[in-house]
């Protein structure tokens, strides 16, 4: 199949209609879409916040009316779990950003260091250009994505989770879900691709379906980390945040 290349008009545009930037036009010239993606993430971070002026330090909000005190209780019993090693190396327990009222969760991996340190998802510059990457297709994580992972502690180095930990933890990403009952599930990278969709595939052979996990219509993309290590990937992403688009307008 053929595929249209994205320009940086496209970019430029999306952005201002989104309003994503606070309004303040961004001048893209004749860069190409992934050196405007980059830029603008490296470039403009007082503007892309990824704090949700709606939540708390750990960046929860207010969860729907019926079922806020079983997110609270989940929350809680997250916060305090020491069910497997990664209790005795992290520094905070991460257990989500954005919206529980969200029409869209996004499921990563692991926190990284950042986050383990700040206790919220996806904060640094893969954060914002997730950030970014959603405001494309018009979700704001303050309004309308919940974000958090597959584990909700730090794996010393960045390493992949342990089989063992996925297993251990995983009941509080599927409560998670089971609690927000979202209309979509993107999930970023192959961990988290691998665990929502159940097969053991390289993520580029993941991508393009539409699978089923609880329920949700789930989207598979890169992580917007290996994203930044790899600017080439912009149009499939690009291709990815499509699909999500049309599964969330129902087509
Ligand atoms: S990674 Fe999950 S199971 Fe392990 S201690 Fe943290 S919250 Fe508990």
């Amino acid at each position: 199949m053929t595929r249209t290349p994205i320009t940086p008009g496209q970019v430029a545009r999306h952005l201002r209609q989104q309003g994503e930037l606070g309004g303040n036009p961004v001048f893209l010239g004749d860069l190409s879409a992934e050196e405007a993606l980059l830029l603008v993430v490296g470039g403009r971070d007082k503007e892309i916040s990824s704090k949700d002026p709606g939540t708390g330090a750990d960046g929860v909000g207010t969860p729907p009316g019926s079922v806020l005190p079983d997110y609270e209780a989940l929350r809680s019993e997250a916060l305090a779990c020491s069910r497997c090693n990664l209790a005795q190396t992290r520094t905070n327990v991460v257990f989500s950003d954005g919206n529980p009222s969200a029409r869209l969760v996004v499921v990563g991996e692991a926190p990284g260091a950042e986050e383990d340190r700040t206790g919220r998802a996806f904060v640094g510059r893969a954060g914002k250009l997730l950030d970014l990457l959603l405001g494309t297709i018009g979700m704001a994580r303050e309004s309308s994505a919940y974000i958090c992972n597959v584990l909700k502690c730090r794996p010393p180095g960045n390493r992949n989770p342990l089989p063992g930990e996925m297993e251990v933890c995983s009941p509080f990403l599927r409560r998670q879900i089971e609690l927000i009952v979202p209309e979509a599930i993107l999930a970023l990278g192959a961990v988290s691709g691998q665990f929502l969709t159940g097969k053991g595939l390289p993520l580029g052979q993941l991508r393009g379906e539409v699978y089923s996990y609880g329920g949700a219509p789930v989207v598979v993309t890169y992580h917007p980390a290996a994203l930044l290590r790899n600017p080439g990937w912009t149009q499939a992403t690009w291709d990815d945040l499509q699909l999500l688009r049309q599964v969330l307008d129902g087509a």
